[in-house]
């Protein structure tokens, strides 16, 4: 059988050979005593790496965005975020059932937003309005294809925020990815939020786990919460070790999924019925608009299934791909050929 080429998304990569047995060699103990080792090891090396004070291993990338978004605001609050945030469109509407908050929504492009956006929609300290209490950006941004939000609209956005009292909050599931696409160091892109998301499993391919990272007054809450929400998880270090491995070995490598992205957007924007913004492929994720092909994306979708690619679904109008540890340079290249093939 010819080798299924799956580009849906860098979740689906598994671990490696090497990652395996760093897991299988983990000293564990009860992570809900505060004993695993591993985990302890995992939480501090991330803490440093963000410039935080500490870090909290936690299942998932949603499970990190709903704990921040629960020890940072009261029931009836109002938090903002970007129109296609992964806060907003992915964590099925968490905010409301898991923290009682609303969600008013920041028209982006491409993901980011500006600071001159923000002051119509902050709500004035009325009683009977909601509270703005917190502002979430998404970098890299997943809807928008794998954008960069620019540091200096961080830095604009982080003074808006303080002067306010606002919470700043970052879901950077990805944001390795945009430190080795800029070189500018996860710390740096971290400096200026009162809390950041990471994931592991992502692009960095460990099979399990994110984290939350902030102050140590902020992250004591946040314990407590992820044992509310179910998160309090016992020999935990079998999976930290995988995060771990992956924070040592797989962070550098992305450069070559940022370059498989870049050749694959290329390559592809010379097929006629595609559209591609190669302005917006600055990471792993390519988007391409099928609607001059007639076909839906679910059509192209089942077509290149059939031809052993498997890609996901955008928006309403395009295709998703995605590079990760799991697919080669030279699988990129084959299934380019095929899909010009089929679209020529
Ligand atoms: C993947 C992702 C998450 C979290 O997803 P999980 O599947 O829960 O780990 C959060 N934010 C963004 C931007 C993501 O891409």
């Amino acid at each position: 059988m010819e080798k299924i080429i799956d580009i849906r998304s860098d979740t689906v990569t598994k671990p490696t050979t090497a990652m395996r047995q760093a897991m299988a060699n983990a000293e564990v103990g009860d992570d809900v005593f505060g004993e695993d080792p591993t985990v302890n090891i995992l939480q501090e090396k991330v803490a440093s790496l963000l410039g935080k004070e500490k870090a909290l291993f936690v299942p998932s990338g949603c499970m990190s965005n709903q704990l921040a978004i629960k020890a940072h605001t009261n029931a009836g609050d109002e938090i903002l975020v970007e129109r296609d945030a992964h806060i907003f469109n992915y964590e099925t509407a968490a905010p409301s059932v898991m923290s009682s908050v609303q969600v008013q929504t920041v028209p982006g492009k491409k993901g980011i937003f500006s600071v001159e956006q923000l002051p119509s929609l902050i709500r004035p300290d009325i009683y009977y309005m909601p509270k703005t209490k917190l502002i979430a950006v998404e970098n890299t941004h997943n809807r928008a294809g794998g954008t960069i939000f620019p540091l200096e609209e961080i830095n604009k956005l982080s003074r808006f925020a303080k002067e306010r009292n606002i919470i700043f909050h970052l879901d950077g599931a990805r944001l390795w990815n945009a430190s080795v696409a800029t070189g500018i160091p996860m710390k740096t892109w971290a400096e200026q939020f009162d809390s950041v998301s990471v994931c592991f499993s992502k692009g960095l391919g460990a099979p399990v786990g994110s984290a939350i990272c902030g102050s140590a007054e902020f992250i004591s809450k946040v314990r407590k919460w992820r044992k509310v929400f179910g998160g309090g998880m016992r020999q935990a270090g079998i999976i930290a070790a995988g995060a771990l491995y992956a924070v040592e070995n797989h962070v550098e490598r992305l450069k070559e999924d940022h370059q498989k992205a870049k050749y694959f957007a290329e390559e592809l924007s010379s097929v006629t019925q595609f559209s591609i913004d190669l302005e917006s492929v600055q990471t792993n994720i390519i988007l391409i608009d099928v609607q001059k092909t007639g076909k839906t994306p679910n059509e192209i979708i089942s077509l290149l299934k059939a031809n052993s690619i498997l890609v996901s679904s955008g928006t309403f109008t395009s295709l998703r791909a995605v590079m990760h540890l799991d697919v080669s340079m030279e699988e990129i290249r084959y299934a380019v050929q095929k899909i010009k093939a089929l679209f020529h």
